[in-house]
């Protein structure tokens, strides 16, 4: 997935942060590019929904991907955050940080990924953690993967078409 999850713990604090500066000021998200962004707004704008955690198989059209409810070995499916996150591309190579340099690249993502929302000039959603204060809103607003993602631990590659979905609102 992305550099998203690094520090949840400072995540929740710069999430309470914005949301106390939003109520005062412009955000940062709203006045800068993403490559102006310092680490810690760039990893803060991750919503926690996991759905960039799920498995994807290819189309026959470039770029394009459909989505699987067969969540990464590392996700945890109820809290939706990767369970090791600082080892990620020791443990699964295929991971992919994300990065302001490299976004454009990625139209896989979800359409409701911050990261895209913002590289579209589309804003940050009304259940975004920065801009409800709260890192449940997005698993209230059915955005979270956390209802229907399935550990691949527990599943056959050669299933994984049986399990395609259309991600909830995308
Ligand atoms: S899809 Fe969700 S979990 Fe993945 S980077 Fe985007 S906001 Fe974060
Ligand atoms: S290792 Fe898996 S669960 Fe962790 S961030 Fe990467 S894709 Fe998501």
């Amino acid at each position: 997935m992305t550099d998203k999850e690094a520090d949840q713990g400072s995540n929740e604090s710069i999430v309470n942060d914005a949301a106390d500066t939003a109520h005062s000021a412009q955000p940062f998200w709203q006045t800068k590019t993403l490559a102006q962004m310092s680490r810690d707004e760039w990893e803060s704008l991750c919503d926690g929904c996991g759905r960039c955690c799920l498995q994807k198989l290819k189309t026959d059209h470039e770029h394009l991907v459909r989505y699987t409810r067969v969540a990464c070995r590392l996700l945890d499916v109820s809290s939706c955050r990767c369970s090791n996150y600082r080892q990620r591309n020791a443990l699964v190579p295929e991971c992919i940080t994300l990065d302001a340099d490299n976004i454009d690249q990625f139209a896989w993502l979800p359409k409701t990924c911050a990261y895209r929302r913002l590289n579209e000039n589309r804003g940050l959603a009304d259940w975004h953690p920065l801009v409800s204060g709260s890192t449940s809103s997005v698993h209230e607003a059915g955005i979270s993967v956390a209802p229907y993602a399935m550990s691949e631990t527990y599943i056959h590659p050669d299933d994984f078409p049986t399990l395609v979905i259309d991600l909830p609102g995308d």
